[in-house]
């Protein structure tokens, strides 16, 4: 039996340092400062940001520190730990969507998003990345490094936006479109606006619906673990990657379809039509919409979709009532939805979950995309390495990747760290 490996979030003076010693190590020079944005988890609200829905992320304590410097001219160079010894390079000048390749696409395509949006004042920079939130593990590493560079860029080229969190705004539309249209990864921008608008101690409840106002779109929620004798188990299953391109951009496309059928904008409108007051769904009211639908998948990807707007408050409400019992349903119910009715999740997805379920966790679900990623678990306080274990040894009989599980809290959103 070989004891599960804990990533521990990188203190900030580790974080700096990091992040420093790579730039000067590849630029020769010092920084101008270092930035850090988080990666994030979704308690719940699944696959609902794309249909204008409600989610509720927290912030991680595991961030992404970037050494950055301005230039004076257009270019932009990027190093990242994960590579050290390679520093990808481009021009901001006349650069179209998609033109930069592999991981190097998120930085610049941040700096691309702002000089697009008119934010001229934006020029070539030179930047070090370091970072302990694993990669596509559906924790938001994409996030973390968009929203850390538009924090820093918005700072070194005045453009005044980061210190507000409805400035911030500004600045996750540019995450967004980076990952969007330069990074060719679809995105609904959950991940952009937990990186960037969490708080210590509490998740935001994210509104998608379009046309809101910044203040309106986000309310923080308290979510004190302690409080209650608890503990949030993440863990990454390192599943294998697979070819999920497609499934993403196919689900998101089913929703769109179901919203015209229905004759509404989208399918959160869907879901106020048939919501009770503390956003329930009546199987009545479920029924008369699928009942409108003729296909199977389609019904399928819509009950998902409707239920799960519908857990989110409830989720909330049970939670600031103390209410654990109910709460850790309503991550069961989430997570079997996400499986049956929205098809995304993976062997090793549903065995850690009914593992954490088996040994005691109140409610364990996926988080993230699905296809592989991570799971999180509401367990009390003191058994999460026990249960993580339990989930390895399970993996290891299975023959799967060993997982890796992740300490966490309701951290601070991105900020200037030095
Ligand atoms: P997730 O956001 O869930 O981690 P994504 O597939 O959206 O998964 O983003 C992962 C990609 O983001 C990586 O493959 C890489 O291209 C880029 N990336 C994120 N963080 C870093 C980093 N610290 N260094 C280099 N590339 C990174
Ligand atoms: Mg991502």
């Amino acid at each position: 039996m070989t004891a599960v490996e804990f990533i521990e979030p990188m203190s900030h003076d580790i974080g700096v340092s990091a992040a420093a010693e790579l730039f000067i190590k590849a630029y020769g020079c010092k920084p101008e400062g270092v930035w850090a944005a988080p990666g994030r988890v979704n308690l719940i609200g699944e696959h609902t940001d794309y249909n204008a829905g409600l989610c509720l992320p927290i912030a991680l304590p595991h961030r992404t520190f970037i050494a950055l410097k301005p230039r004076e001219d257009t270019t932009v160079r990027v190093v990242s730990d994960v590579n050290p010894g390679e520093v990808a390079e481009a021009d901001l000048r006349e650069l179209q969507a998609g033109a930069v390749q592999g991981w190097a696409a998120y930085p610049v395509g941040v700096a691309w998003a702002l000089r697009e949006a008119g934010f001229d004042a934006v020029r070539g920079f030179d930047a070090a990345f370091s970072s302990c939130v694993p990669l596509g593990s559906g924790l938001s590493s994409s996030a973390a490094m968009t929203c850390s560079t538009a924090l820093a860029l918005d700072e070194v080229f005045g453009l005044g936006y980061g210190s507000t969190d409805a400035g911030r705004v500004t600045l996750i539309e540019a995450a967004i479109k980076s990952e969007n249209d330069m990074a060719g990864a679809s995105t609904g921008g959950l991940d952009q606006n937990a990186s960037m608008r969490c708080s210590l101690g509490h998740a935001i409840r994210l509104d998608c619906k379009p046309g809101l106002t910044p203040l309106e779109s986000v309310s923080p929620k308290e979510f004190d673990l302690d409080k209650y004798g608890l503990e949030l188990l993440v863990l990454d299953t390192q599943a294998p990657h697979q070819l999920n391109d497609g499934q993403y951009a196919q689900r998101r496309a089913t929703c769109e379809e179901a919203a015209r059928v229905l004759g509404a904008d989208n399918l959160r409108a869907v879901a106020e039509g048939v919501a009770a007051a503390d956003g329930s769904i009546a199987d009545a009211a479920l029924a008369d919409v699928l009942a409108k639908l003729d296909d199977e998948t389609m019904k399928k990807r819509v009950r998902h979709v409707i239920t799960e707007i519908g857990r989110v408050d409830r989720f909330v409400d049970a939670f600031a009532q103390g209410d654990i019992k109910t709460a850790g349903e309503l991550f069961n119910a989430s997570h079997d939805s996400l499986r049956d009715d929205y098809e995304v999740t993976v062997p090793e997805l549903d065995t850690a979950v009914d593992v954490a379920r088996a040994n005691g966790a109140y409610g364990a679900r996926m988080t993230g995309g699905g296809f592989g990623g991570s799971i999180i678990a509401l367990v009390d306080k003191g058994q999460g390495h026990e249960i993580a274990q339990k989930i390895a040894d399970e993996f290891a009989a299975r023959g799967f990747n060993a997982p890796r599980a992740l300490p966490a809290f309701a951290a601070p959103a991105a900020s200037r760290e030095i």
